[in-house]
C-alpha cells in the first residue's frame, strides 16, 4: 500500500505540511497518491538514527550484510506487478523497461551480496614488524577499507529503480557497511516508497539495526540541502543534471567538515566515425545510431549526443541515411512534463545556433509529453567556436560535426568537456592509424567503446561509469559495478594493535581465509 509517508528508519512518518502528487506523463494527469514532504525535524531524525545504526552496522560481517542485500532483492521481487504498474504510472516508461530495470536492480543487489560475502573486498594489507631493522625497528601496520558513515543517496529521475531507492548507490553503500538515507526523486516518490518498504522489511527480517535505511520525500531542493549539510552525513551519491550535482558539490565543500559528493551528471558521449568504416558501411552505422539516439526517448546518460567525422562522401552518406532513418522512429513519452519541456527548450536553443543545419526534425503531431527527435550538423570551426553546441540536450537529439581534417578532429576531441563514454567506429585495423585520436579521446572519457553504441551499461566488475568532470565529480570512481563500493569507504591502518583486538580481516590466523597482501606478497597464508 502506498501511504505517501516517509520512512524514518522502520517508522512511517508524515509530520510535514507540504503535500504533492506525482504525475503520469502518458495520461497527462496527476497520480492519486498524495506524498508528504519530509520536515526538517524528520530529516534530522533520519540522520541521527543512521548515525546510531552506523555504530553496529559498520561492524556487521560480510555474510550478514549479504543476507540483508539478498533479502532486499527478494522483497522487491515480491512487490510483483504493483511495483511495475506504479513505476509505469510515474515515469511514462513501458512495462518492458520496468521489468528490465527491476531485473537490473535485483541483479545489482545480488552482485554486491556476492562481492562482500567472503570479505576480500576490504583489500587487507599487512606489513609485519621487524624489531631488528637498523637504524630503527619497524612497526607492525595493517590496513583495510572501513565504511565512511551515513550516506545520502539522491534518486535519479531517469532510472526509478536501478539508480534510485535500492539502486546501485544504495546497494554499494549498504554493502560497504554504511547506513543510507534516500532523498527520493519527486517524480517517482510512490515507486520509491514501495521499494523502501521492501528494504525496511528485509532489514527487519535479517535483524539489521533501526535506522540502517530511511526514505525521505521532497518536492523541492530543501530536503536535499538539509541532508547534505547535516554534520552526521559523511558522503553523497547523486545522478542528474550538472546544475544539480554542482550545487550539491559546492554545498558539501562549504560545510565545516567538507564531504565527498559522487555525482554522475551530463555527457554527450562523442562517437568518432573513421573514414574507411564510413566508406564501407555508412548506411548500417547510420541505422544503428538512429536507434541508439532515440532509445528510451534519449533519456540515458550515455545517449550519443555528438558524432564526429572528417568531411567525405562517406560522411555525407551517413548523414543522409541517419536523417531518413531517425524520422521513421515513432516518438515516445518522456519522464515528466518538466523533462519534456526542458528538452523542447534546449533543442530550440541548439537549433537556433548560427551555422547549425537541421538534418531531420520530427514535426508531426505527437501525444503530449512525447519527445520529438532531431539530428543536426555543423562544421568543425563553428563547433569549436560555440560552447553552447558542446552542451547536452537531454532527449532524442544528436549533433554531427563535420571536421575539415584529422588534425581538426583531434583538436575538437581534446577541447571537449569530460564525458562518460567515447566510441570509435572503425573498419578492421583502421584504428591503428589513428592512435592520436584514440589518445585524445581517452583523455576526455571514462570508457572507450569499439564499434558499438554507448547506450547500454553492463553491470560488472570491469565497468567504469564515470569520467572527467562534468561527467562525474570524481573520475577515479565508478557509479556502476561492484567497484562503486570504493566510494563509500576509507583506508584505515592499525599500528602495533593487539592481534585479538584486530578485525578478523587483519588477524594473524586469517580466520576469513582472505587473499591478503602480506609484506608485499599476495597470500591466503596465516602469519
Ligand atoms: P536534477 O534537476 O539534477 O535533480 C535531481 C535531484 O537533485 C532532484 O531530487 C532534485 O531535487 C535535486 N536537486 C537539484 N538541484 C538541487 C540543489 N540545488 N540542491 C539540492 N537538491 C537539488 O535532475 P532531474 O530532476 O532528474 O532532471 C532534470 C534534468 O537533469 C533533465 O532534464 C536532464 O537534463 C538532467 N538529467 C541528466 C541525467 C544524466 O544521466 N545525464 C539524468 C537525469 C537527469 P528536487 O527535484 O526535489 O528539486
Amino acid at each position: 500500500m502506498i501511504t505517501g509517508k516517509n520512512y524514518i528508519g522502520n517508522q512511517l512518518s508524515a509530520e510535514g505540511n507540504k503535500v504533492f502528487n506525482t504525475f503520469n506523463p502518458m495520461l497527462n494527469k496527476e497520480n492519486k497518491w498524495a506524498i508528504t514532504e519530509a520536515s526538517a525535524d524528520e530529516v534530522n531524525q533520519a540522520v541521527e538514527l543512521a548515525a546510531e545504526a552506523f555504530k553496529s552496522y559498520s561492524k556487521i560481517s560480510g555474510a550478514k550484510k549479504a543476507e540483508f542485500l539478498r533479502a532486499i532483492a527478494k522483497e522487491i521481487e515480491a512487490l510483483g506487478d504493483t511495483l511495475l504498474e506504479v513505476y509505469c504510472a510515474e515515469s511514462g516508461l513501458p512495462q518492458g523497461r520496468a521489468l528490465g530495470e527491476r531485473g537490473r536492480t535485483i541483479g545489482q543487489l545480488l552482485a554486491f551480496a556476492n562481492h562482500i560475502e567472503d570479505g576480500n573486498w576490504v583489500e587487507a594489507s599487512i606489513d609485519t614488524a621487524d624489531s631488528n631493522r637498523q637504524p630503527l625497528p619497524k612497526v607492525d601496520l595493517r590496513k583495510m577499507n572501513v565504511p565512511l558513515g551515513p550516506i545520502v543517496v539522491f534518486g535519479a529521475s531517469n532510472f526509478p529503480l536501478a539508480f534510485s531507492t535500492a539502486g546501485g548507490d544504495t546497494a554499494a553503500a549498504l554493502a560497504a557497511g554504511c547506513p543510507v538515507i534516500v532523498k527520493s526523486h519527486p517524480m517517482h516518490a510512490s515507486t520509491g516508497e514501495l521499494v523502501a518498504s521492501a528494504v525496511i522489511k528485509a532489514a527487519q527480517n535479517t535483524g539489521m539495526p533501526h535506522g540502517v535505511f530511511s526514505n525521505l520525500n521532497s518536492s523541492g531542493i530543501e530536503v536535499g540541502q538539509l541532508l547534505v549539510q547535516h554534520p552526521k552525513v559523511k558522503a553523497v551519491g547523486f545522478t542528474g543534471s550538472i546544475k544539480g550535482g554542482r550545487a550539491l558539490l559546492d554545498l558539501a565543500a562549504k560545510r565545516e567538515e567538507p564531504i565527498p559528493v559522487f555525482a554522475e551528471m551530463g555527457s554527450v558521449n562523442p562517437v568518432v566515425l573513421l573514414p574507411k568504416s564510413l566508406n564501407n558501411r555508412a548506411e548500417a552505422i547510420a541505422k544503428t545510431y538512429a536507434g541508439s539516439i532515440t532509445l528510451g526517448a534519449g533519456q540515458f546518460c550515455t545517449n550519443p549526443g555528438l558524432i564526429l567525422g572528417v568531411k567525405s562522401q562517406g560522411l555525407t552518406h551517413f548523414i543522409n541515411v541517419l536523417a531518413q532513418e531517425i524520422i521513421k522512429v515513432e516518438p515516445s513519452c518522456m519522464l515528466h512534463p518538466n523533462i519534456a519541456a526542458a528538452y523542447e527548450r534546449n533543442k530550440k536553443k541548439a537549433l537556433s545556433q548560427k551555422g547549425l543545419e537541421v538534418l531531420a526534425s520530427y514535426e508531426n503531431e505527437v501525444n503530449i509529453n512525447y519527445g520529438r527527435q532531431a539530428v543536426t550538423t555543423v562544421d568543425g570551426s563553428t563547433f569549436l567556436n560555440n560552447p553552447t553546441l558542446h552542451h547536452e540536450v537531454f532527449g532524442p537529439f544528436s549533433l554531427v560535426v563535420q571536421c575539415e581534417n584529422e588534425s581538426q578532429l583531434e583538436i575538437i576531441i581534446s577541447k571537449l568537456e569530460g564525458q562518460l563514454t567515447g566510441t570509435i567506429i572503425s573498419d578492421n585495423n583502421e584504428v591503428s592509424d589513428y592512435i592520436n585520436i584514440v589518445n585524445a579521446l581517452q583523455n576526455r572519457v571514462g570508457r572507450i567503446i569499439f564499434n558499438g553504441v554507448p547506450t547500454g551499461v553492463e553491470v560488472c566488475a570491469s565497468m567504469q561509469h564515470g569520467g572527467p568532470y562534468p561527467a562525474s565529480t570524481d573520475s577515479r570512481f565508478t557509479a556502476v559495478g561492484v567497484d562503486s563500493i570504493k566510494r563509500w569507504v576509507r583506508p584505515f591502518s592499525y599500528q602495533d594493535w593487539p592481534n585479538n583486538l584486530l578485525p578478523d580481516a587483519l588477524k594473524n590466523e586469517n580466520p576469513l581465509g582472505l587473499l591478503r597482501k602480506v609484506n608485499n606478497f599476495k597470500t591466503t597464508a596465516k602469519i
